[in-house]
């Protein structure tokens, strides 16, 4: 066994890992970063990125498909294989950026390829290695839950893990989650021309959460897409070439259909059970199965042990792997000196059509509170929307009455990519509703409907105070 002593180890080369070990390194630290691979991180090689490269191919079938209503024609043929080749072309060339950096480190003997797991406090383990570290960063992101039903159907099972390494779209594909990644990739691929049917449980709609829009969400996806968001599974059987599949939901009775492959988008879970964290002293919540953090520090509880990325399950988004790394590694180089960073407002999206996008307070955290009030607007009489016909959606912005301000939004609509951003930087500049009103909105232009729902936002906050005066 190899013995190392290092100031900082970091488990995991994904983006947060990468990022941590840059900046314990910036900060001073001795480090070494521990990961069996496949390198590339999880982003660039099977998420964000290669999901995005699909979703945009479908944009293009689909817009194609939908030209008849401008008085243009063109015919659609879809060839899978080279749909493929270019999201697996592209893919590479973000995946290479990563490897170099990899192959950087190893020429450094920064990087251990090893799995790694805790035998001891300070103490890990990785491979013949054993590594001795004055703090650790777990950064070892999360992976597809496969649940039950699913289990033991081998090779026609498909996960973002495996999924862009198909040489050809299949022909018919269920997918089995309608949360952000089922409803992305489901969608693009029924726009690529696959027969899919998208089971979602509990009325999941992505990350939405306010009633209003998630009806609107659910009434605009389910007339594109044959989408059960609460359905109750009966029966999978497996057959020679793909799986029959039997279900259930309130529109009906049961249904039996056939599908090539299944997807599976039923969540993911932080990849902590095998880094038997309780040999550094550190239990795991029952009930979430992470261990308590500070979300301001990352360190869990006083250990000299730091969480980051989609590990600890705070926020399961790219950026905020990225900066937890850099806070994580800034910590555990400087620790004891432990320091507190005020963290983002949460933003996340999701890259279907139309766009999902929630922003600061959700619904959930302002539901009940009398101290709120909600400006809607429809897309669907929204002039620069009608005009490229993608007006679709609606959106919900909140607004605290006391003071004022903008705090959150949940939306669906057309780019809400552009507008989420605009309303984030409002919420962190920490913006009234009415100073942002005073700002120019260009026409005609689809953030014209974020100036409607603001507008209603203000008309309900001046009558709140009014009633309660
Ligand atoms: C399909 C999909 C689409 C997405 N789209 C978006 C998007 O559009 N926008 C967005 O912001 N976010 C998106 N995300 C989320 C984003 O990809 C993640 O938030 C981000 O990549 C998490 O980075 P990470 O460093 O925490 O984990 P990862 O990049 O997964 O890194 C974890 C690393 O830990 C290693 N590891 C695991 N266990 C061990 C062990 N025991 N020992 C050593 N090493 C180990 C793994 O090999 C891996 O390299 C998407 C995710 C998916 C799955």
């Amino acid at each position: 066994m190899q013995e190392f002593k290092v100031d900082v180890a970091v488990i995991g080369a994904g983006t947060a890992g990468l990022n941590a070990r840059r900046s314990a390194e910036r900060n001073g630290a001795s480090t070494v970063i521990l990961d069996p691979g496949p390198y590339g991180t999880t982003c660039a090689r099977v998420g964000c990125m290669p999901s995005k490269l699909l979703i945009a191919a479908s944009e293009r079938a689909y817009s194609a498909r939908g030209s008849g209503l401008f008085g243009i024609s063109a015919s659609v043929k879809i060839d899978g294989r080279k749909v493929m080749t270019r999201i697996q072309k592209e893919r590479g060339r973000f995946v290479k950026w990563v490897l170099e950096a990899i192959d950087d480190l190893r020429k450094r003997k920064l990087l251990i390829p090893e799995k790694t797991s805790f035998v001891g406090p300070n103490l890990l383990q990785a491979g013949q290695c054993l590594i001795k570290a004055k703090t650790i960063v777990i950064a070892t992101g999360a992976s597809s839950v496969i649940p039950e039903p699913y289990q033991g159907l081998g090779n026609i099972l498909l996960s973002h893990e495996n999924i862009f390494e198909l040489k050809d779209l299949p022909k018919s594909c269920l997918v089995a989650g309608g949360g952000l990644i089922g409803l992305e990739l489901g969608q693009a691929l029924h726009r690529l021309g696959v027969r899919v049917t998208i089971l979602g449980r509990h009325g999941v709609i992505g990350p939405l959460k306010d009633p209003r829009v998630r009806k609107e969400a659910k009434k605009i996806f389910s007339a594109e897409l044959d989408f059960y968001p609460n359905h109750k599974l009966k029966k999978i059987r497996k057959t020679s070439n793909g799986a029959e599949v039997s279900f259930s939901d309130s529109r009906g009775p049961v249904k039996k259909r056939w599908f090539e492959r299944i997807l599976i988008a039923a969540g993911r879970r932080p990849n902590l059970r095998s880094l038997n964290i309780h040999h550094a002293g550190v239990s795991l919540d029952k009930k979430t199965g992470i261990p308590e953090f500070n979300p301001e520090t990352l360190q869990i509880k006083n250990a000299p042990i730091f969480i980051a990325g989609d590990v600890n399950r705070y926020r399961a988004v790219l950026h905020e792997a990225s900066f937890e790394g850099e806070i994580a590694g800034e910590n555990a180089a400087k620790y004891p000196k432990v320091k507190p960073y005020e963290r983002w407002i949460p933003l996340s999206i999701v890259f279907t059509d139309p766009q999902m996008a929630v922003v600061g307070k959700s619904w959930k955290d302002i539901k009940g509170h009398r101290g709120y009030v909600c400006g809607d607007v429809n897309y669907e009489t929204q002039g620069r929307s009608q005009v490229m016909a993608v007006n679709k959606g609606w959106v919900r912005i909140y607004g605290e009455v006391k003071s004022g301000r903008v705090v959150g939004a949940e939306m669906l609509g057309p780019r809400v990519e552009h507008t989420a951003h605009l309303l984030a930087w409002a919420i962190e500049q920490k913006l009234t509703v009415f100073e942002m009103l005073e700002m120019p909105f260009y026409h005609p232009v689809i953030e014209e409907g974020i100036y409607t729902c603001l507008e209603d936002l203000s008309r309900k906050m001046k009558h709140r105070k009014t009633y309660k005066n």
